[in-house]
């Protein structure tokens, strides 16, 4: 029975939580199919800590693949290094986290490896009588959609935040493999990168966000939504025309325009709830709702409500989880 292989994606020097996500859906794969589960390193110089890492959320065994010029990331090499491995090894499962760079990596690699592609799945995929069925979420969040395929090998990405990471020890074996990456796989690189928000919480990535739309009325009182959003640890988004008058940058708009996400808590403050809107954030576990109107759309589908004045309910609310935190952090 092949291996289930995972890319574990290194961003920063770190494994965000995507890939530690991604290592445990793998894990439950590999075991689903009492098969090893094997987690594929990518870059220049591969830290020995996240060699560990990788053990401690479940591989059986690291594949390391160093070469120089495998920094920066280029989705088209990391494609082909992956796609060499898996017809080297003949691997027939491969799950990556669905990040920017996995959804850039995983069409290439399932053509490349001639694969079939579950993209953004939620769930390990299940086996049935004649293939793998996965589930994912379809029609802006209105829907959830289950994809089939009996075709091997089986190239799936995992949405970010669909189950949290366990970690599962076990001693490792480490293997190196060995790619040189190709010129012709680097027709379009980078050649510098700005970075815009430098110690914010990735949207995609965040299991908290603090959302803010027209109902604050104006960007000096963005503060109260940065102040909540600073005690419990969330990103911050805000509605489209929130975006389009400026009063935030562009990458913080949700919805079906936008970003979609499915934190596990999403905290909408002054928006209406609109359908576009709606499409970016439906599938967040928890949502909490905080708007004057009782009759503000977004209520229907709260978990938990707050109708008030939201220059007054936020900074009560921050208050509240601030002491909170103090009184449960000694
Ligand atoms: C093709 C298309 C695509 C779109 N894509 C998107 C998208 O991706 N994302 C998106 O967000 N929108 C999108 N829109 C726009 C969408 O239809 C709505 O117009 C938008 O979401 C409304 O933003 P809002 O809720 O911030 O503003 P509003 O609709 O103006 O709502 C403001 C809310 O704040 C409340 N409020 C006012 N004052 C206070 C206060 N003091 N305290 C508390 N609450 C208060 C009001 O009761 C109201 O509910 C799209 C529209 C189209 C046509």
């Amino acid at each position: 029975m092949s291996a289930v292989v995972v890319w574990a994606e290194i961003s920063e020097g770190k494994f965000k939580k995507p890939t530690l996500e991604a290592l445990t859906a793998g894990r439950k794969w590999a075991d689903s199919l009492g098969s090893p589960l094997q987690a594929i390193l990518i870059g220049a110089e591969i830290p020995e800590s996240l060699v560990q890492a990788a053990g401690e959320y479940g591989a059986d065994k690291v594949v390391r693949v160093q070469h120089a010029s495998l920094s920066p990331f280029i989705n088209s090499v990391y494609a082909r290094a992956l796609a060499a491995y898996v017809k080297a090894q003949k691997i027939s499962y491969v799950l990556l986290p669905q990040t920017y760079d996995g959804k850039a990596v995983a069409p290439m690699l399932a053509v490349w490896a001639d694969g079939a592609l579950f993209s953004g799945i939620t769930q390990v995929p299940e086996k049935t009588e004649d293939g793998w069925r996965a589930r994912r979420i379809a029609y802006s969040n209105k829907g959830i959609e289950w994809v089939f395929s009996s075709h091997l090998p089986l190239i799936a990405t995992l949405k970010p935040n669909s189950l949290v990471p366990e970690k599962s020890s076990r001693s490792c074996q480490v293997e190196d493999f060995s790619f040189t990456p190709q010129e012709a796989d680097k027709r379009a690189r980078p050649i510098g990168v700005e970075k815009v928000a430098t110690d914010s919480i990735p949207l995609t990535e965040a299991e908290i966000v603090v959302s803010g739309g027209r109902g604050l009325k104006g960007p000096e009182n963005w503060h109260v939504i940065e102040e909540l959003a600073k005690v419990l640890n969330a990103a911050t988004a805000c509605s489209k025309p929130v975006a389009d008058v400026g009063w935030r940058p562009h990458h913080e708009h949700v919805g079906q325009t936008g970003i979609q996400i499915s934190p596990n808590l999403y905290i909408a403050v002054g928006i209406s709830g609109a359908i576009q809107h709606l499409a970016g954030v439906a599938a967040s576990k928890n949502i909490v709702v905080i708007n004057n109107d009782p009759e503000a759309p977004f209520f229907k589908v709260a978990d938990y409500g707050i109708v008030g004045d939201a220059l007054e309910v936020v900074p009560r609310l921050t208050e509240a989880v601030r002491r909170y935190k103090e009184q449960h952090t000694h």
